[in-house]
Parts: C-alpha cells; sequence; structure tokens
C-alpha cells in the first residue's frame, strides 16, 4: 500500500492562517510524492463545540481534500493496546506527582531542564499503594535514554530530550505523544508534515516508536507563521481565520493564493487551485523562513 502523509488538527478553536498554511503543506507533500493524504482529528481533549465542522469546513474552502478521516475519541482500544504491550514489557511507570512537585523537583540543581526529575520511577510497592489510595496515577515511560537525534527534511539532523514522558494522564486520557505514534503507524502514515513548534517532542515520539517496533516516519517541520509583533500568529492577532478574513472582503480563494506566494509558488494576487500548486510543488524550494502575517 502506497503511504500516507496527514494533517491532524486539535478542535479547540478555529484555524488560523498558521494552521491554514501547514494544512497546504501538508497536501502539496503528500501529493507530490504520490502519498495517500488523511485527515486527522485529535480530538482527545481540548474540544471546542463546534470547533471541528468548522476546521473541516474551513479546509474543504481552501481547496484540502482527504481520502480518509479519523477522529482519536474513537479510537481508544487502539491506545490501550499500545499502552498494554508497554506496560507487559515493563517500560512504563505510575506516577503521582502533582504538576507543582515536579516544578519543584525539576528546579533542583543537576536536573535536566525540562525534563521530568524522575521522583516516582523507582517507588516501593508501599509507597505506591500508599500514593494511590491519595489520588490517580498518570502513566509514564521509562525510557531508557536522556535524547535522541532524529532527521528532519527541512531542518535536518535534530538532537533533542526523551524523558519519562506521559502516555496516560491522571484523566485516563493518552498522551499526545502517544497517540500520535499509534495513529501514524496504524494509518499507515510515513511522512510527517507540521509545524516546527512539535519538532521538540519529535525525539520523545521516535523512541516511542521504536520501543512499539513501529517505523519511524519520516519528517518534515515546517516554519510557523509569525504575526505583526513577530510572535507565533495568535488569534489575537486580528484577522486570522477564514470567518474574519471573509468579513474583511477576503475570500477563501484569495487565502489560497495569499498562501500560495508565502510559498513562492504563485505571483501576488494570482488566483489558484491546490491542484495547481501541486504541479509546481517542489519541496526543496519552500521558504524556511517564518512567514510573517501583517494583516
Ligand atoms: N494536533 C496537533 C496540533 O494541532 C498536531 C499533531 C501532529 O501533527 O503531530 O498541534
Amino acid at each position: 500500500m502506497v503511504g500516507a502523509g496527514r494533517y491532524a488538527p486539535s478542535p479547540s478553536g478555529d484555524l488560523h492562517l498558521g494552521n491554514l498554511r501547514t494544512a497546504v503543506l501538508a497536501q502539496l507533500f503528500a501529493r507530490s510524492s504520490g502519498h495517500r493524504f488523511l485527515l486527522r482529528v485529535e480530538d482527545l481533549d481540548r474540544v471546542r463545540p463546534g470547533a471541528q465542522e468548522r476546521q473541516l469546513a474551513d479546509l474543504r474552502a481552501i481547496g484540502i481534500v482527504w481520502d480518509e478521516l479519523v477522529r482519536q475519541s474513537e479510537r481508544r482500544p487502539l491506545y490501550d493496546a499500545a499502552l498494554a504491550g508497554l506496560i507487559a514489557d515493563r517500560r512504563v511507570y505510575e506516577c503521582f506527582c502533582t504538576r507543582r512537585e515536579i516544578q519543584e523537583a525539576a528546579s533542583a540543581p543537576h536536573a535536566p531542564p525540562g525534563a521530568y526529575p524522575g521522583t516516582c520511577r523507582n517507588l516501593t510497592a508501599a509507597e505506591r499503594a500508599e500514593r494511590t489510595a491519595a489520588r490517580p496515577a498518570a502513566l509514564r515511560l521509562r525510557s531508557e535514554v536522556a535524547d535522541l537525534t532524529v532527521t528532519d527534511l527541512l531542518t535536518g539532523p535534530y538532537t533533542g530530550q526523551v524523558d519519562d514522558f506521559v502516555l496516560r494522564r491522571t484523566d485516563g486520557i493518552p498522551a499526545y505523544n502517544l497517540a500520535v505514534v499509534v495513529d501514524d503507524d496504524a494509518q499507515g502514515v510515513d511522512q510527517v508534515v507540521r509545524g516546527d513548534d512539535l519538532l521538540p517532542s519529535t525525539p520523545r515520539q521516535a523512541y516511542l516508536a521504536g520501543l512499539l517496533g513501529l517505523p519511524v516516519p519520516q519528517y518534515v517541520h515546517v516554519p510557523l507563521v509569525l504575526g505583526p509583533s513577530g510572535a507565533r500568529l495568535a488569534k489575537r492577532d486580528g484577522a486570522v481565520t477564514l470567518a474574519e478574513l471573509a468579513s474583511d472582503g477576503v475570500s477563501a480563494d484569495d487565502v489560497l493564493s495569499l498562501l500560495a506566494v508565502s510559498l513562492d509558488l504563485a505571483e501576488p494576487g494570482e488566483p489558484v487551485s491546490m491542484p495547481a500548486l501541486e504541479r509546481r510543488f517542489d519541496p526543496a524550494g519552500i521558504p524556511r523562513a517564518p512567514w510573517t502575517w501583517t494583516g
């Protein structure tokens, strides 16, 4: 079976220009390399009512077309099965730390910044029983490495931390890093195109894929869109969603054209379509610097 690329939005609000640009790039990478293209709604948490429907409508409006759509909320058995395998392999431990306790322990001298400090890694059975009575546990991976190097098509080798990250949260919800690895494999995804804010999570995901015996996909982390202040584009940066832009007289077709210009795939004002962009697209030619949207 041919491999797949995907776009995986979290329905926590409306998509903005940065999200739409990443979706366009994900489809261009997939189609131009003969991949299927899938949409995955990452709705395990942070769901805002109506956001999913609006996201899908906005993606369609700019010409994104997917071969298959799945929702993570309907795939819990897959994540549970992967977790069960890791538990059987003794790769998992219960963690009872609160966020505050982690922050306090992590600020101790010699703790690698940002890493889980390992507080619950070697609890005795008696200590675990005592803590279980007090509060629900998260499940963490017992990582055997400190960091890992992955290769990204655009940024090259990237080395990042692999700590004892969370696999299942205290509320029982599978963590993003587990779900994304399980889903990408289960869906035949071998090309992961996403915003480069996720590059720091990638070594954890590649490590987990290895433990689960799964192939590591090709990673393509694309530059983010910045707002007028120079920080990552956000909703507060004015008209940044299709609905907001439409009320300023900018149509979905205009937005696709703007995004194409930002990718050096069209001249300013030139009408374009996704099939036309797919024919023009050359991965080597995409701008490496972030694109700034000034409205
Ligand atoms: N759902 C994630 C987000 O919207 C993206 C996950 C991914 O592409 O791996 O930030």
